[in-house]
C-alpha cells in the first residue's frame, strides 16, 4: 500500500488589492467550495475543474493507494493573506502530516502567488515547513496555478512542480492529474534534478492569453509526455501584480541529470526572453473601446474586457470607469458584468423588482480614484446567487456568490444595464448572466471584468474581443506600477522602454 497524504491551500494574492484575505473569507464557499477537511477533501471537489479532484481521480488508475486527505481550502484573490488565516491553515497541513503515520508521499495543490503579512512567499514558507517534517527524502509534488511567481525557495522544497498550460486555466484537473505519473516516478527510486530560471521581464495578465502568440508557441516548446527517463518542463508565467522580489515569469525543468535539467531550463528561457517584444500589453482607452464596440457592424456581441479591474487577480472589481463610458458613449444594448456592490444590491432588492432609486454604483473600496457612478436605475431583475456554471473552467461547480441585482441605467442616452454582486465573482462564464435572464448572444455590447479567462466560455458568442484600460488594481499598464521590492533588474514589458 502506498500512502500519499494530499492537501490543498490557494491563494493569488494581489499586493495592491484593497481587502486582504482572512481566515473567514477561506472557510466561505464562492465559484469554489468553502474549507473542505478530511473525507470532504475528496467527496467535496469531485468532479470539478481543480487540481486535487484531477490527481485524486488519477489515482485511481492504480491499485494500492491510500489517500490521506487533510485540507483544501481557497479564497478569492485580493491582498495579503493574513497571518490568522496562513497559520490556521498550514498548521492543519502539518498537524496532518504528524497525525498521518507513515507516508510515502505528499501531494499538494497550491497556487504559487500567495504573499502573507510576514512572508513574500508564502508556499516557500509552507513548503520549507513541510520539509522539516518530513524530511528531504519524501518525495512532494506540487500543482501550481500558471500565474504562480516561483522562487528558488519553492523549488528547493518540493520534488517537483506541475504548472498549467492553459489560460483560461481549463486543464487545473488536466495538471493535478499529470502529477501523479511524475509522483510515481519519484516513487519507484527515479531522481529527478531540478533547474529553474526566472525570466528578465515581467507579463501583465492581458498578455499572457495562450491561445494566441507568443505564449501558444512557447508553450509548444515543453515536453508533452514525461514517462520514466524522460525531462519533465512546466512554465509560470508569474502574477505581476505582486510586489515582490521574484515576481515574473520561470521556467521549472527535472530531469535525470542537473545538466539536462539546466539546459531544458535554459533552452525555453532563451525562447522566452527573444519573445519579449510580442507580449502585446496595449490596451484600448475605455471611451475608444466603447465607441469602437458601438461602430461594429457584426451580427454577433462585441466583448469589451475591463481587464484591469478583475477580481480573479485581486482587483476590487466595483472601478466604474468602463461603465461611465458605456453611459457617456450612448451604447446601446449593452450589459456588464458583475460590478461588486453589497449595499447596491442590499437596496434593490428592498425595492424589488420594477423599483427605481438613485444608486451610487461601486467605488466603495476606499482606493484613491476608484469612486462611484451616481445614477439613477431601475432594478430589472433579482437574484439569490446560486447556480450551476455552464464553462469549461468552473466545470462541475456550482455558484454561491450571494444576491445579485440586474439594474437598468435610466434618464440616459443610453442602453445600458449592470450586473450588481455582492460578492466579488470574476464574470468568466455565460451562467453568471443567463442566470438572471440576460443571454449575452442577444447584446450588442457585453462589459466584462476579467481579462482572459472569460475568453473560453464569451468568445465563441462574440465577434470581437477589446481590451479597455479603466481603473483597477491588476495593473496591465505596468510602468504605473510603484513597485519597491521587485529585482532591480526586471524589466515591465516590450512597451515601456
Ligand atoms: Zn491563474
Amino acid at each position: 500500500m502506498t500512502r500519499i497524504l494530499i492537501a490543498g491551500f490557494q491563494h493569488e494574492t494581489n499586493t495592491f488589492g484593497a481587502t486582504k484575505a482572512s481566515f473567514n473569507e477561506f472557510l466561505e464557499a464562492d465559484g469554489w467550495p468553502g474549507l473542505l477537511q478530511g473525507a470532504d477533501v475528496i467527496t467535496g471537489t469531485q468532479g470539478i475543474n481543480l487540481p486535487i479532484a484531477g490527481f485524486v481521480e488519477a489515482t485511481r488508475s492504480e491499485p494500492d493507494i491510500e489517500l490521506v486527505p487533510v485540507v483544501w481550502a481557497s479564497a478569492e484573490p485580493s491582498a495579503h493573506v493574513t497571518d490568522d488565516a496562513f497559520e490556521n491553515i498550514s498548521t492543519m497541513i502539518l498537524d496532518g502530516i504528524k497525525q498521518a503515520g507513515a507516508l510515502d508521499a505528499i501531494y499538494l495543490d497550491l497556487h504559487g502567488a500567495m504573499v502573507t503579512e510576514s512572508h513574500e512567499d508564502g508556499e516557500g514558507e509552507l513548503l520549507s515547513r513541510i520539509r522539516e517534517l518530513t524530511g528531504a527524502a519524501l518525495p512532494i509534488v506540487v500543482s501550481l496555478d500558471l500565474h504562480a511567481n516561483i522562487t528558488e525557495r519553492m523549488v528547493s522544497h518540493a520534488s517537483a512542480f506541475c504548472i498549467f498550460r492553459t489560460y483560461p486555466h481549463i486543464d487545473m484537473a488536466a495538471t493535478g492529474a499529470r502529477c501523479f505519473p511524475i509522483l510515481q516516478r519519484l516513487l519507484s527510486g527515479e531522481i529527478l534534478y531540478p533547474a529553474m530560471r526566472q525570466a528578465s521581464f515581467l507579463v501583465p495578465l492581458s498578455a499572457q492569453y495562450t491561445g494566441a502568440s507568443p505564449c501558444k508557441e512557447l508553450y509548444q516548446l515543453l515536453p508533452q509526455d514525461s514517462a520514466a527517463g524522460q525531462a519533465h518542463c512546466d512554465i509560470a508565467m508569474g502574477f505581476p501584480p505582486a510586489d515582490i522580489y521574484d515576481a515574473g515569469p520561470a521556467v521549472v525543468a527535472y530531469a535525470a541529470s542537473q545538466a539536462e535539467a539546466d539546459e531544458h531550463a535554459q533552452r525555453i528561457i532563451e525562447a522566452m526572453e527573444t519573445k519579449e517584444t510580442a507580449f502585446d500589453s496595449a490596451l484600448l482607452s475605455a471611451d475608444s473601446a466603447v465607441a469602437k464596440a458601438m461602430s461594429h457592424t457584426g451580427s454577433k456581441p462585441v466583448i469589451i474586457a475591463d481587464v484591469q479591474d478583475n477580481p480573479g487577480a485581486g482587483a476590487t472589481s466595483d472601478t466604474t470607469g468602463l461603465l461611465k463610458a458605456l453611459v457617456d458613449g450612448k451604447a446601446t444594448d449593452a450589459v456588464l458584468a458583475l460590478l461588486h456592490d453589497p449595499q447596491t444590491v442590499a437596496a434593490a432588492q428592498e425595492l424589488g423588482e420594477g423599483g427605481i432609486f438613485d444608486a451610487a454604483l461601486g467605488g466603495k473600496s476606499g482606493l484613491p480614484d476608484m469612486g462611484s457612478y451616481q445614477a439613477r436605475c431601475r432594478v430589472l431583475a433579482l437574484s439569490d446567487g446560486e447556480f450551476a456554471f455552464s464553462g469549461a473552467m468552473y466545470a462541475g461547480a456550482t455558484a454561491q456568490i450571494g444576491p445579485t441585482a440586474l439594474l437598468e441605467i435610466v434618464d440616459s442616452e443610453s442602453s445600458v444595464s449592470v450586473l450588481v454582486g455582492s460578492k466579488r465573482c470574476q464574470c468568466l462564464d455565460r451562467a453568471i448572466l443567463t442566470h438572471i435572464g440576460i443571454d449575452p448572444g442577444e447584446k450588442k455590447i457585453v462589459a466584462v471584468k476579467s481579462t482572459v479567462h472569460f475568453r473560453d466560455d464569451f468568445e465563441p458568442i462574440a465577434d470581437l474581443i477589446l481590451h479597455a484600460q479603466s481603473p483597477g488594481v491588476n495593473y496591465c499598464s505596468l510602468e504605473e506600477v510603484p513597485y519597491q521590492n521587485l529585482r532591480t533588474t526586471v524589466r515591465r514589458g516590450p512597451n515601456r522602454r
